[in-house]
Order: C-alpha cells, then sequence, then structure tokens
C-alpha cells in the first residue's frame, strides 16, 4: 500500500477519534447540567467562528440519535462590521439543510460611535450582540439558548475575575437570567479548544473571522490565555484540573461570609454568646 494512501487513512482514524471524542464530552455536560429536555427548542448561536460551527454540528449528530426530542434552529446576528461576508453562513446553512435566521443589527456603528478611538470595542459588541440574541428568544419562545463557549474561555474567565475583579466566578455550563426568561446552555463546557480547532479543520468549516472591524482582542484575556497555554506545555491536564475544581467547591474552606455561616461555628454544646461584641468593629477605645 502507497504511504500516502496510509497517512490518509490514519488522518482519518484520528479525526473519527476526536469528533467521537467531544461527542461524548458534549453529551456528557449536556446530561450532568440537564442543558437539553424533551421538548426544548434550542437557538443555537452562531458567530461564524469555529466554535460555534462545531457546536452546531456535535448537536445535530447528536439531536439524530438522542431518545429525546428537541428542536435545534440556528441564529447569527450581522452587525454590519465592514466587510461581513453576508453570504457564508447562509450558504453554509442551507447546504446542511439546518433552520435558521440572520438577524441584522448595526451594533458597529453604535460601538464605534460610543468607544473612543484606541479602545477596545470588544466588551460593549458583545454584550449588544447578546442583547440582540436574547430579545430574539424570547420572542420566538426558545427555552434555551446555545452558546460555543468551552472549557478554555471558562478557566479564562475564571481567572479575568480572579486577577482583575477580586471574585471567584466563570461562566457556568448553565445560567438562568435574572428575569428568569432566558436559559443560557454551554454545551462545549467539557470541550478543550485545540481539539476543537482541530475538528473545525476537519470539517473545513467556512469561518468568518471575528476581527473584521480591526480592534485588539482584550489585552488582560489575551495575557491569561498566554499563561493557560504555558501551563498546557508545562503540565498538561492542569487546565482540566483547574476546571475540575470549578465543580468541587468547599464553601467551608474559604472565606465568603454570605454562603457559609462562620459566625455560627463553635464547639458543640456551647451556647451562643449574647456578650458586647463592640470589639469586632475595632473595639470602642
Ligand atoms: S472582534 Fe469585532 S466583532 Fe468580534 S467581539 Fe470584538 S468588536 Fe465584536
Amino acid at each position: 500500500m502507497n504511504q500516502a494512501v496510509t497517512e490518509d487513512r490514519r488522518a482519518k482514524r484520528e479525526s473519527d477519534k476526536l469528533a467521537k471524542r467531544l461527542r461524548r464530552q458534549v453529551g456528557q455536560a449536556i446530561e450532568d447540567f440537564k442543558m437539553i429536555e424533551p421538548g426544548d427548542r434550542v437557538m443555537v448561536a452562531l458567530s461564524g467562528g469555529k466554535d460555534s460551527y462545531a457546536m452546531l454540528e456535535i448537536l445535530r449528530s447528536l439531536q439524530a440519535a438522542a431518545p429525546v426530542d428537541f428542536e435545534l434552529f440556528a441564529v447569527n446576528l450581522d452587525q454590519k462590521q465592514p466587510g461581513f461576508p453576508e453570504h457564508v453562513l447562509p450558504d453554509y446553512l442551507r447546504s446542511i439543510d439546518m433552520p435558521f435566521e440572520i438577524l441584522e443589527q448595526d451594533t458597529y456603528s453604535v460601538v464605534t460611535r460610543v468607544i473612543p478611538e484606541g479602545k477596545t470595542y470588544c466588551s460593549l459588541c458583545s454584550r449588544l450582540r447578546r442583547g440582540a440574541l436574547y430579545t430574539y428568544a424570547a420572542e420566538q419562545g426558545f427555552t434555551k439558548i446555545a452558546l460555543g463557549h468551552h472549557m478554555d474561555d471558562m478557566v479564562e474567565t475564571l481567572f479575568l475575575n480572579l486577577f482583575h475583579g477580586g471574585r471567584m466566578a466563570s461562566m457556568p455550563p448553565k445560567l438562568k437570567s435574572d428575569k428568569g426568561d432566558h436559559v443560557v446552555i454551554r454545551p462545549l463546557a467539557y470541550c478543550r479548544e485545540k481539539d476543537l480547532a482541530r475538528y473545525a479543520t476537519d470539517k473545513a468549516f467556512p469561518i468568518i473571522p471575528c476581527n473584521l472591524c480591526g480592534t485588539q482582542d482584550n489585552l488582560q484575556r489575551v495575557a491569561i490565555k498566554q499563561m493557560l497555554q504555558q501551563w498546557d506545555r508545562l503540565s498538561p491536564g492542569r487546565v482540566e484540573t483547574i476546571f475540575k475544581a470549578m465543580g468541587n467547591i468547599a464553601l467551608s474552606q474559604l472565606a465568603d461570609r454570605s454562603l457559609f455561616d462562620f459566625a455560627s461555628l463553635r464547639i458543640d454544646g456551647q451556647e451562643p454568646t449574647t456578650a458586647d461584641d463592640r470589639w469586632l468593629v475595632g473595639g470602642s477605645s
């Protein structure tokens, strides 16, 4: 057998293995967090990036094999960035026979008007995008909104909040909005970005880069990404371990008084004190 054929077969085997692993991880996340239930109408937010294409493809393949009935519907927001290739997503979605809607909202003009030159657009841009997508989901009665964030995004966000926000918080795999009218799910929560990148290459998705507006990425996030990439090289598995810790919180071993009642801790049988506690706020001197 010639060497090129052997190489092709090996690459195909690797690619099948990766697709199977990603499907298993997505299926596990959906099950662990009860992300999708029978009768759900799931709006899949598509940006045109590798992660959301991968999410859609994997959800479709799970839907085809799932024992429960649920609906998938793809939605993209055309934010009117200059040069946005409007035909790419509709062409792709039609080619795979996927029901979809392309929403149009000129958030680009808003962002470029409001944000001073030289500052990063991304935070306001994605907030406006989220607003438009959530409004559409509520109008159309979708019961879940699927976003393509993966494990690396979630760990990065944890460190962003730790380093720059002084809080331990990240992006949860499943989130109910404050008003109670949206449930957001992140089916890629157990997937690594490098696997999704390889999957996207294998599948030759028609990627639309998310830098059409020419802005710089958030520098703090870039620094954290680099830190995690370095850890990945030096200590493989560390990102997975950090992610595991996000699901294994020992509240009594931290210091959040609103989540754990440290004030009531005393030895068994000891009565709560009614004594003057002015010293707690620095004494009365
Ligand atoms: S790169 Fe451009 S399109 Fe993407 S989030 Fe930032 S501002 Fe928005």
